[in-house]
C-alpha cells in the first residue's frame, strides 16, 4: 500500500521535534497519556449526553506497558477511538487540532455544566512520540464501530493506514524505541522505573488511573481539587512540606477556586521565612502550572508579580492548553487573567493577616518586607496600589511597626503631614534634633531604618492624600511659618557671621542658616536638593557608584540656644575661637546625623583646646 505524505508544514515540524534536545524528549509520555485521557473524556461525555454507552467512569483507565527486549513502549486507553477517516485527519497533519474542533462543538452545545474538559489545543502532542521512537503504530477502534484500523509511520517519510484487528474500542499506541546513539541513551525510557517516574512527575493528577502491571501509578485527585472538608489545613501543610521541601509550616495557606470565563484552582503558600538564597540570583520563583492535572510548567513566573515571588504553590486550570512552548504561554490570555486574580487574592490575604494576626504578619514582614519595598520601587511604582497598604514602619509613639493607614487614622486634625526620619537605628533617630519639635507636639514619627526606606517614601510621596515629610525638611508645618519674618531678620543681622562660618568650614557645607524649629540641640545638619545624607550613605555602600553622589549639606544653627550667644561673642571678640566653635558645631551636627567625622583627631584636639 502506498504511503501517504504528511503535509509540507508538518514535515518541517516533525523534523524540529525529532531533533529536540534530550530534556524535552521525556514529555512524549505526558503527551500520549494526555491524549488518552482526552479520548476517555470524549467517551464519558458521549455517555453523559447520549446515555447509551453503558459505561461507568470507573471502567476507564490508561495502561502503560514496556518490553525492554522488544524495545517497545505501549500506551493504551479505552477511550473513544478513531475511525480510519479520523486517523487520517488527526494524525496526518501536525498542528491541526481535533480537540479544538471538539471543544468548539461542545461550546456550541453550551454544555457548560458538564464535567468534561479537553486539553491540548495545539496539536503537537502526538508527534512528540517521534522524539524517542523510530516507528509508531496506532491501533484504534472507534466506539460503536466494528472495524479497527492501524496507522503506522517511521517519521517524516509518511504514514500508512490499514484495516486491522482490535478486540475492544479504544486506542493502543506502540512506540518502537530508537537505538541508542552516542548522544542519546534512548534505552533509559525502556526502564519501568523511569516510566513510573515520568508518570508521577507529569501525569500524577490525570483523573483516570494510569496502570503499569497491577499498580495504579498516579494519585489522580490532587489536593487542590479537593474541597475544604476533604482536605484539611493540616493536609495542605503536609503537602507543602513534601512538595517544596520546606522545614517549617507556611505562614499562610491560600486556597482559590474560581469558576467563570476562566476556571482554575490554586493552592498557595506564604513561607514562614525567606530561603537562604531568596535575595540572590539563585532563587527561582514561580508556581507549578497544571492543565487538568497535567504538569505543564514547574516554575511559571508569569503567574505572580515580581513583588510576590516568595509565594509558592500550584495552579491548575482546565482552560489552559497543554502546550510545550513557554513563549506562547507568556502571552496566553487565560494565564494573564489568572495572574491578575492571584495578585489580588494574595494581597487581600496578606492584608487580612496584617489586621487579624499582627504577630504572624510581623514574622512575614521580617522575612519579605524588603521584597515588598523593592517591589514598590520597581518600574516607577507600577505596583504602588498593590503594595502601599502592606508596608509597616516603626512608629515613635506606638514603639512598634504600624501600617501607614494606622498612622493616618491616629493623626490629630491639626497635623498636616506624615513625618518620617531615616537613619540606621531607632535609638539614634529618637535623638535626632530635627525630630524633637514634632515629638514635642505629641505627634508620631516613623523611624525608618532600612536603606531603601527613604527611596520608598520618595516614591510614595503621599499616602491617603497626606504628604510624607522627612523631618529634615525646612517646612515641617509646625507653625514655624509664623516665625519666618523674625528668622529672616535674625539671619540678616548675623549674615557676616554665617558667611564667616561657611568659609571656615572650607567647603564642607553649601550654606549655613538659622533654624526656627530646633529645640534643645544647638545645631543640626540638613541638606538641600534631592540627595539626603541617608541616600549619600546608601550610594556610598554600593561599589562603583561610591564617592560621586554627595548630599549638599546645610548647617542649621539654633538661634534660641545659649551656644548661639557664645558664637556671636566669639565672632566679635576672638574670630579664631569662633572658627573653632564653627568646626565643633559642624562635627556635633555630623554626630547627630550619624555621619562619620572625617577627621576625628582634629575633633579631639578642638575639645581638648576648649577644656584648657
Ligand atoms: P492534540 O491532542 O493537541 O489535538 P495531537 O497531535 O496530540 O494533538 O493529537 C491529534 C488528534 O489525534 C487529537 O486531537 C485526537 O483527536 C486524536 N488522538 C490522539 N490520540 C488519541 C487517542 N489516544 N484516542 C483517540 N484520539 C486520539
Amino acid at each position: 500500500m502506498a504511503k501517504k505524505q504528511f503535509k509540507a508544514e508538518s514535515k518541517r515540524l516533525l523534523g524540529l521535534m525529532i531533533d529536540s534536545i534530550y530534556t524535552h524528549k521525556e514529555i512524549f509520555l505526558r503527551e500520549l497519556i494526555s491524549n488518552a485521557s482526552d479520548a476517555i473524556d470524549k467517551l464519558c461525555y458521549q455517555s453523559l449526553t447520549e446515555g447509551n454507552v453503558g459505561l461507568d467512569r470507573s471502567d476507564f483507565f490508561i495502561r502503560v506497558a514496556v518490553d525492554e527486549n522488544g524495545r517497545t513502549i505501549t500506551v493504551s486507553d479505552n477511550g473513544i477511538g478513531m475511525t480510519s477517516e479520523e486517523l487520517d485527519e488527526n494524525l496526518g497533519v501536525i498542528a491541526r487540532s481535533g480537540s479544538l474542533g471538539f471543544k468548539e462543538a461542545m461550546d456550541k452545545e453550551k454544555a457548560a455544566d458538564s464535567e468534561i474538559d479537553v486539553i491540548g489545543q495545539f496539536g503537537v502532542g502526538f508527534y512528540s512520540a517521534f522524539m524517542i521512537a523510530e516507528k509508531v503504530t496506532v491501533t484504534t477502534k472507534k466506539y460503536g464501530t466494528d472495524q479497527a484500523y492501524v496507522w503506522e509511520s517511521t517519521g517524516a517519510d509518511g504514514y500508512s493506514i490499514t484495516a486491522g484487528e482490535k478486540e475492544s474500542f479504544g486506542t493502543e499506541i506502540v512506540l518502537t524505541v530508537k537505538p541508542d546513539s552516542e548522544e542519546e541513551k534512548y534505552s533509559d525510557f525502556l526502564q519501568e522505573w523511569r516510566l513510573r517516574e515520568l508518570i508521577k512527575k507529569y501525569s500524577d493528577y490525570v483523573r483516570y488511573p494510569i496502570k503499569m502491571g497491577e499498580d495504579t501509578v498516579n494519585s489522580m485527585v490532587p489536593i487542590w481539587q479537593r474541597s475544604k472538608s476533604e482536605a484539611s489545613e493540616e493536609d495542605c501543610i503536609k503537602f507543602y512540606k513534601e512538595k517544596f521541601y520546606a522545614m517549617e509550616d507556611p505562614l499562610k495557606v491560600i486556597r482559590v477556586n474560581v469558576e467563570g470565563s476562566v476556571s482554575y484552582r490554586a493552592l498557595l503558600f506564604v513561607p514562614a521565612s525567606a530561603p537562604y538564597n531568596y535575595y540572590s540570583r539563585d532563587y527561582e520563583a514561580g508556581l507549578q502550572l497544571y492543565a487538568s492535572g497535567v504538569l505543564i510548567m514547574d516554575k511559571c513566573k508569569d503567574l505572580l508579580p515580581e513583588c510576590f515571588r516568595f509565594v509558592q504553590g500550584v495552579v491548575d486550570s482546565p482552560d489552559l492548553s497543554l502546550n510545550i512552548s513557554r513563549e506562547l504561554l507568556q502571552h496566553d490570555r487565560q494565564l494573564k487573567i489568572i495572574a491578575a486574580n492571584l495578585e489580588k487574592k494574595v494581597k487581600n490575604e496578606l492584608k487580612k493577616l496584617m489586621t487579624e494576626d499582627a504577630e504572624h504578619y510581623a514574622e512575614f514582614y521580617k522575612a519579605f518586607g524588603l521584597q515588598l519595598k523593592y517591589g514598590l520601587l520597581n518600574n516607577y511604582g507600577e505596583k504602588r496600589e498593590l503594595l502601599e497598604d502592606l508596608l509597616m514602619f516603626y512608629s515613635s509613639k506606638e514603639e512598634k511597626a504600624i501600617a501607614l493607614s494606622d498612622y493616618v487614622a491616629a493623626m490629630p486634625e491639626e497635623q498636616k503631614y506624615i513625618y518620617y526620619a531615616c537613619g540606621d537605628t531607632v535609638a539614634r533617630l529618637s535623638k535626632l534634633p530635627q525630630a524633637e519639635p514634632i515629638r514635642e507636639k505629641g505627634w508620631s514619627i516613623l523611624y525608618l531604618t532600612d536603606e531603601v526606606d527613604e527611596f520608598v517614601m520618595n516614591m510614595l510621596g503621599s499616602y491617603q492624600e497626606k504628604e510624607l515629610k522627612n523631618v529634615i525638611s525646612s517646612d515641617l508645618g509646625l507653625g514655624e511659618e509664623g516665625d519666618k519674618e523674625k528668622l529672616e531678620e535674625q539671619e540678616k543681622a548675623n549674615e557676616a557671621m554665617l558667611t564667616f562660618i561657611k568659609e571656615k568650614l572650607e567647603g564642607a557645607v553649601s550654606s549655613v542658616k538659622l533654624s526656627a524649629t530646633l529645640k534643645s540641640a544647638p545645631a543640626c545638619l540638613g541638606t538641600q536638593g534631592e540627595i539626603t545624607l541617608e541616600m549619600e550613605k546608601y550610594f556610598a555602600s554600593i561599589p562603583g557608584s561610591g564617592e560621586k553622589i554627595k548630599a549638599e549639606r546645610v548647617l542649621e544653627l539654633n538661634p534660641g540656644h545659649p551656644v548661639f550667644e557664645s558664637l556671636i561673642r566669639a565672632y566679635t571678640g576672638d574670630p579664631e575661637k569662633a572658627a573653632k566653635y564653627a568646626k565643633l558645631l559642624y562635627y556635633e551636627a555630623l554626630l547627630y546625623a550619624g555621619v562619620t567625622i572625617p577627621d576625628p583627631a582634629e575633633f579631639a584636639n578642638l575639645i581638648s583646646d576648649l577644656m584648657v
